[in-house]
């Protein structure tokens, strides 16, 4: 166990994380963040990012740098470990159990995102990495010169299938409406790319193939007809899953499992414990909401600490 009690501990390292650890370590709150892999989250597996103010584009992995340089910069320790859970001591201490032992701290900022939600059909997990993908990014050039299928139709569905059209001479984006969530700049950009073309109110239900993704089972939701799709590689875009169990108490949380914070500070139903970024319950899930998120977490944190202290110099 590591004896150091921190005023705060950030748990997940995409721009949120990095966001809060900057802050935090801009006005001297001993913060540690802590992250089980490469600081960075989604934004490295985003190769170009056109909607972050103030740069006309940036790589992704880009700007994961500059953040990770620049939370550092100003102090912030970097614990590389997977956070297991989170407990909350009766003393209202956090402790953060990970990989590396425990950290204790007196609060903590949840920035954890979550995971690709899953299509739940045959073949899905049977043929991951052999064809199944959740990253473009990652996995796109695997797939030069072949025909593929996009799943989803909300921004990450049509916006990675455009990137996809880099590698692949035929993409086929599969959604189950007739109307599409994605941004209609982003649809209309789509719909102009002659490798792209849409199979509309089509659910896939089985992926299939030998050793690796050959084929899609498809179905028309409202004819019913089925259909072979014959396809190298399947990207599934269809939104996301939180990763909201790590406490080890109840935190409320919205029907999808968003917590739920306080609009003004950040803070979940969980006194000293605030969300920020893709874990949080929102309208909408951008980079530049995540890093607003994440500045109102830290500094309310760092106020909340602030009046603990006096509220038990009152009380003794
Ligand atoms: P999303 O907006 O929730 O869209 C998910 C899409 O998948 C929807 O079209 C949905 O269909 C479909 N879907 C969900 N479950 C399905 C299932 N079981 N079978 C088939 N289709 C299914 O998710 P997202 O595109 O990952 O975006 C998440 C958030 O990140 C959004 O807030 C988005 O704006 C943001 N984002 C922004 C950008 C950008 O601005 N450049 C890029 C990526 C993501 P229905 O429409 O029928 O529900």
């Amino acid at each position: 166990m590591n004896q150091h009690l921190y005023d705060i501990a950030i748990v997940g390292g995409g721009p949120a994380g990095l966001t809060a650890a900057l802050y935090a370590g801009r006005n001297q709150m001993s913060a540690v963040l802590i992250e089980s892999k490469v600081p960075g989250g989604q934004l490295l597996n985003t190769e170009l990012i056109e909607d972050y103010p103030g740069r006309a584009s940036i790589g992704g992995a880009d700007l994961a740098q500059v953040l990770t340089a620049q939370a550092q910069h100003f102090g912030t320790e970097l614990v590389i470990s997977e956070a297991r859970r989170i407990r909350v001591r009766a003393d209202g201490l956090k402790v953060v159990e990970t990989g590396a032992g425990d950290i204790q701290a007196r609060t903590v900022i949840i920035t954890v995102g979550g995971n690709p939600r899953k299509l739940g059909v045959p073949g899905e997990d049977e043929f991951a990495g052999r064809g199944v993908s959740y990253c473009a990014v990652c996995d796109g050039p695997f797939f030069r010169g072949q025909h593929v299928a996009v799943v989803g139709g909300g921004d990450a569905a049509i916006e990675e299938a455009l990137f996809l059209t880099r590698h692949a001479n035929r993409v086929t984006v599969l959604h189950r409406r007739a109307e599409f969530r994605a941004q209609s700049l982003l649809v209309d950009e789509a719909r102009a790319n002659g490798k792209i073309d849409f199979v509309l109110e089509t659910v896939v239900e089985a992926i299939e193939g030998e050793g690796s993704v050959s084929r899609l089972r498809l179905r028309h939701v409202t004819t019913g007809d089925t259909l072979l799709m014959d396809v190298g590689g399947v990207f599934i875009f269809i939104g996301f899953v939180p990763n909201s169990g790590l406490v080890d108490v109840h935190v409320d949380h919205d029907p999808a499992g968003y917590y739920v914070t306080d609009p003004l500070t950040m803070m979940t139903s969980v006194p000293g414990i605030f969300a920020a970024g893709d874990v949080r319950s929102q309208l909408t899930r951008q980079i530049t909401t995540a890093v607003g998120d994440a500045t109102t977490a830290s500094i309310a944190a760092m106020k909340w600490i602030e009046q603990e202290a006096h509220r038990l110099h009152e009380a003794a």
